[in-house]
């Protein structure tokens, strides 16, 4: 409840720091629109069910039992979406996580996804104190709004400190994780219906270290949701 109000007080303090100005394109946003305008959001390369749990499926071979992968929008060098998550991750911008987690919730709803517990990819302590949030926890409170879920903020954990990802290669990047994620309570989430959520599926890395994580802990079903989804 407190985490609610709090996160409610948060969003204020962003509307009055930023003029209600789109990310997107710069124009001035009307009453309804919130972070990005309507002409803006419809523009973005947005993926249907069986396209996004395709491309999903695709990149996480090793999580194959996986129920349903779901992607709001096809991730490209240079594209939109890519502007957009940058901006949410490392310009201050969490509140654009909360947004895209509400798009992604709805989608989620329409697809019939009633998970359980919502975990969010965790980031290690380290560059949470230097970023100041992890942009995948808000993504999961957006989804929560719609769905009205439990986001529990913790359900993994990141044991070791590793370097930014952006710039290693793929082999490198799967050997960096492997064993870096561990479950924090196997007994709370064993036989639940979890969605893992994470801003954007690339190389598919992380997201495998973390299904591979709740799978081995037992949970009934898992199903993975991001923003944006790599692929041409
Ligand atoms: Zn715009």
């Amino acid at each position: 409840m407190l985490g609610k109000y709090a996160s409610g007080l948060g969003e204020a303090l962003i509307a009055l720091f930023y003029p209600p100005i789109c990310i997107g394109c710069g124009d001035v946003l009307t009453s309804g629109e919130r972070c990005v305008c309507l002409p803006c959001s419809m523009d973005l390369p947005s993926l249907d069910f069986r396209e996004s749990d395709l491309l999903v499926r695709e990149r996480l071979p090793e999580c194959p039992q996986m129920l349903r992968g779901t992607a709001l929008y096809r991730y490209r060098k240079g594209g939109k979406v890519r502007k957009l998550v940058r901006t949410m991750k490392y310009s201050g911008r969490y509140d654009l996580g909360r947004f895209f987690g509400r798009e992604l919730g709805k989608k989620l709803q329409r697809e019939g996804c009633g998970p359980e517990l919502i975990i969010p990819v965790p980031v290690h302590r380290k560059r949470l104190k230097e970023r100041g949030y992890n942009q995948s926890y808000w993504i999961a409170l957006g989804i929560a709004d719609v769905l009205d879920t439990k986001v529990l903020e913790h359900g993994l954990l990141r044991t070791a400190y590793t370097d930014s990802q952006v710039r290693k290669g793929r082999m490198e990047r799967f050997a960096n994780l492997k064993g870096n994620i561990k479950v924090a309570d196997r007994e709370f989430i064993q036989n639940r219906e979890v969605l893992l959520v994470d801003d954007v599926l690339t190389t598919g890395a992380t997201l495998t270290e973390c299904g591979k994580a709740l799978l081995e802990a037992g949970v009934k079903s898992l199903s993975i949701g991001v923003i944006g989804v790599a692929g041409d």
